[in-house]
């Protein structure tokens, strides 16, 4: 058999990795095969899938029925250019199907290849509109600390994460950051947000930018009130609200799209991973009514802005089957229901075991933290790399998960397929327990609880 790590080693740059460690350990896992919401490794160990690898992969792996419909368009028509006048059905069909189930007044699609290129056109499009309505001067997008939005040029300098911001130099000059829901104190939240837009000076805002739920920032979920305030915040000063439903769309948090669960209905949405369940890539920014409206009247001439694979035939095939599936095997209450049982059994392990903090799931989205004191919420030191730990215990027990150690914390994300079924949510909630006990034995073990 050939040596994939040598060869791992030699010639693939992985994405969002360390090199040198690459170069010393080589990669830890070659996944194979996928299917439900298990993933299998080239020496047959097989993972539950607890992250839907990057909170895409919605209906679960394996589906042949998206290779099915990738197959045929490909044999119909793989690739023609939705560029000027030209068009194609399956990117047609795909906008006004996705215009159907967004929320309403969002009625227009530009289509990308991912969430980083959504973003980047969704912070271009809103340049566009302002200047087109003689604001060229709105400029600015305001966006949170500790959100993520991509690593394009515009979405690396929206994201509110510094270290993707030093990897090449420093962020963008337009760009800000208030502070993150991180406490749960929506007043506070907003206090910040209101100052930064009074700092930076509401007549150079174009936009403010959020995920509907943090997702790569710790599963960081606004209380009730938290959208309609920043609704009424954008609307007080002019401002647009673009949602990033890049890992909340398509039945991730219990509804359709993320910003349902709070009531409120954003100028702009952006999305990917989910609209073809990352079968093949896509991604999109589906704009207001108003917006369309503005586009349509004032936008003259060429619209400088477009990708190759802009409304790609075959992505749009399988985003269509993908959304069908969705929609027949109601995944988007399973997503609802399921979180909800996933969430008893983290509440469970809360009682049973001694450093685990808060717990949380929308849908089919959660976290759980861990901290040193649950009762005064003081977290571990990082040295201790308590978070790692438990994935790499939860890895030793066939789960792959996903760590958040920013700002101190030790949060372990799931974002885990929707077809999950009860008695999978009860053993990956024991195979956390064991794991989490596993760390907590080690700690109690160095004396350090
Ligand atoms: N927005 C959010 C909320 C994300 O979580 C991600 C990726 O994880 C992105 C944007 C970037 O998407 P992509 O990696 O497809 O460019």
């Amino acid at each position: 058999m050939e040596n994939l790590i040598e060869l791992d080693k030699k010639h693939f740059i992985h994405p969002t990795s360390s090199i040198q460690q690459q170069q010393a350990n080589g990669a830890k896992v070659i996944i194979e095969k996928g299917e439900g919401i298990y993933l299998t490794d080239r020496n047959g160990s097989v993972f539950i899938d607890a992250m839907s690898s990057l909170w895409n992969v919605n209906i679960g792996h394996g589906r042949e029925e998206l290779a099915d419909a990738a197959a045929e368009q490909m044999k119909k028509l793989a690739f023609s250019s939705a560029f000027s006048t030209f068009s194609h059905e399956p990117a047609i069909k795909l906008a006004e199907k996705i215009a159907s189930i967004t929320p309403v007044g969002l009625n227009a699609v530009f289509f990308t290849s991912g969430g980083s290129e959504s973003n980047d056109s969704a912070i271009k499009l809103v340049r566009h509109y302002w200047k087109i309505q003689d604001q060229p001067n709105r400029r600015k997008i305001v966006a949170l600390k500790r959100g993520y939005h991509g690593v394009a040029a515009a979405s690396t300098s929206v994201t509110g994460i510094p270290e993707f911001w030093e990897m090449a130099g420093h962020m963008m000059t337009d760009f800000t950051h208030a502070d993150s829901l991180y406490g749960k104190d929506t007043e506070k939240a907003i206090t910040s947000l209101r100052h930064t837009i009074e700092v930076e000076g509401p007549e150079t805002i174009a936009a403010f930018l959020a995920e509907p739920v943090q997702g790569a920032g710790g599963v960081l979920i606004p209380p009730a009130d938290y959208f309609k305030e920043i609704r009424q915040l954008c609307d007080e000063y002019g401002i647009l609200f673009i949602a990033d439903e890049v890992i909340t769309g398509f039945g991730r948090t219990g509804k359709m799209f993320g910003m349902e669960n709070w009531g409120v209905i954003p100028d702009m949405m952006t999305f990917a991973k989910g609209v073809t369940s990352g079968y093949i890539p896509l991604g999109g920014v589906i704009v207001s009514d108003y917006i369309h409206h503005v586009l349509k009247e004032k936008s003259a001439g060429t619209l400088f802005h477009g990708f190759t694979y802009s409304g790609h035939p075959t992505a749009a095939a399988v985003a269509l089957k993908n959304i069908e599936i969705i929609e027949q095997e109601g995944l988007v209450e399973n997503s609802r229901k399921m979180g909800g049982e996933l969430l008893k059994g983290f509440k469970k392990m809360k009682e049973d075991l001694d450093i685990v903090g808060d717990v949380r799931t929308i849908g089919l989205l959660g976290a759980v933290e861990l901290v040193q004191d649950p009762d005064t919420n003081k977290r571990f030191s990082p040295d201790l790399k308590v978070a790692s730990k438990v994935i790499e215990a939860l890895h030793e027990r066939g789960v792959i998960c996903r760590p958040v150690t920013f700002d101190s914390t030790d949060i372990i994300c799931f974002s885990p397929p929707l077809i999950m079924n009860q008695t999978q949510v009860n053993t990956l909630v024991e195979k956390l327990h064991d794991a989490v006990l596993s760390v907590q034995k080690q700690l109690v073990n160095s004396s350090i609880i």
